[in-house]
């Protein structure tokens, strides 16, 4: 028997981790291993962005702890942004700042989820959506229309219990998917019916292609009184990852609630990181236009690639976020001797040094991931590699 709590053993190792520890090992070894399971734009943080940042560090703001939720500039700043862009009027304490969207979903867990306590998400959902509900001792269950990925009213219909908390992605990530104001509506009107809280995660919410249309549920549904919450951050969108500022958008009971835990956790994000996120959302927002253009020429240039290669299926093309989501076919695995995506995942590192995280982890085995937030050079290689890979 471990010493270690059972809730830290109830946490799955990250089933990407193996491939990415992997592929560090090969790469440190000199190998030419082309990574494309990382989560991370490949840009620079805008100039203004970062310079906001060395700014509040060169005149002091750094030598104490900032407010718990965020400082009053970035959470105003949310709410600006938001009012901007989807036409709902927040007051800042509606808004808790967090260190990354991921700091964030881990703490509303830990206020929302008693042990036992259902968690429902879509298939394939995001790895850490049914972590951190195990560390929050609750159970998770992943449902919906394996073939389009999309959380329906009628899959949670068919759940024996309800849920205390369903957990919706849009877009999703690892297949792309949008959902429609519509299913939003219906998702909106099952969850008021039956009381469950309703977290949307839209970190990917600015990154849509090719003229489809994100319905922020912001724009549906007023969040006071509401057990509707949003999540969101900087990571994606300005190519800010590093620096782990992320938010919550609610009614002022669940942020206070939020903050309260917080408080325990990290006495507020890293002081400078949020003067760069306040000028990242204050600022031009031309920056993540520029982000989203790029993204929406690699996906459309590696899509076409992706559909030509024999032994591989895409089911929809992505509209948003930037990954894509692939089908291994029984015959390739067949006659490669590979009995599941993870072993694919681990041959194809070993033998064409790609890094690619397998389906295993996202709740749905046969598929892989491949992010395109990498330089177009190193995906066409990387693309002829797993050509090479199928089809010798
Ligand atoms: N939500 C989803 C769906 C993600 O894919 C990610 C990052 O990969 C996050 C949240 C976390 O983002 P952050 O960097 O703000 O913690």
């Amino acid at each position: 028997d471990s010493e270690f709590s059972k809730r830290s053993q109830a946490v799955l190792p990250s089933a990407t981790l193996a491939v990415s520890k992997k592929a560090k090992e090969l790469k440190a070894a000199g190998e030419a291993v082309i990574n494309l399971g990382m989560g991370e734009p490949d840009f620079e943080t805008p100039e203004p962005i970062a310079e906001a940042a060395i700014k509040a560090i060169r005149s002091g703001k750094t030598s104490f702890y900032t407010p718990v939720g965020g400082t009053l500039g970035l959470r105003t700043g949310i709410t600006q942004l938001t009012k901007e862009l989807t036409g709902q009027s927040l007051n800042v304490n509606q808004v808790t700042v967090a260190t990354g969207a991921k700091m964030a979903l881990y703490a509303l867990n830990q206020i929302l989820i008693n042990p036992g306590d259902l968690v429902v998400s879509a298939k394939p959902y995001w790895v850490s959506y049914a972590e951190q509900v195990h560390l929050a001792e609750g159970e998770f269950q992943a449902i919906g229309d394996a073939q389009t990925g999309k959380l329906t009213v009628e899959a949670l219909e068919e759940l024996d219990r309800v849920p205390k908390l369903i957990i919706l992605n849009n877009p999703t990530n690892p297949s792309g998917i949008l959902y429609s104001r519509e299913e939003l509506l219906a998702l909106l009107e099952w969850t008021e019916k039956h009381a469950v809280f309703l977290i949307v995660d839209e970190i990917y919410g600015r990154l849509v292609y090719n003229g489809a249309t994100f319905t922020s549920v912001l724009s549906l549904k007023a969040l006071t009184n509401s057990k509707v919450i949003v999540v969101d951050g900087v990571s994606k969108s300005y190519s800010m990852t590093g620096w782990r500022i992320g938010w919550a958008l609610a009614d002022e009971t669940i942020i206070r609630q939020l903050n309260k835990v917080l408080g325990h956790m990290t006495s507020g994000p890293t002081a400078a990181a949020q003067a760069a996120a306040e000028a990242a959302v204050t600022g031009d927002q031309g920056v993540v236009e520029a982000i989203r253009l790029t993204f929406q020429e690699r996906l459309n240039w590696t899509y076409d690639q992706l559909e030509a290669i024999d032994g591989l299926t895409l089911a929809a093309k992505p509209e948003g976020a930037f990954y894509f989501f692939i089908k291994i076919d029984q015959p390739v695995l067949d006659r490669l001797g590979l009995n599941s995506s993870a072993a694919f995942a681990e041959k194809l590192l070993e033998v064409e040094k790609v890094a690619l995280p397998a389906g295993e982890g996202f709740g749905m085995p046969g598929y892989l991931r491949l992010s395109y937030a990498q330089d177009q050079a190193s995906i066409d290689e990387a693309i002829a590699r797993i050509k090479r890979f199928i089809q010798e």
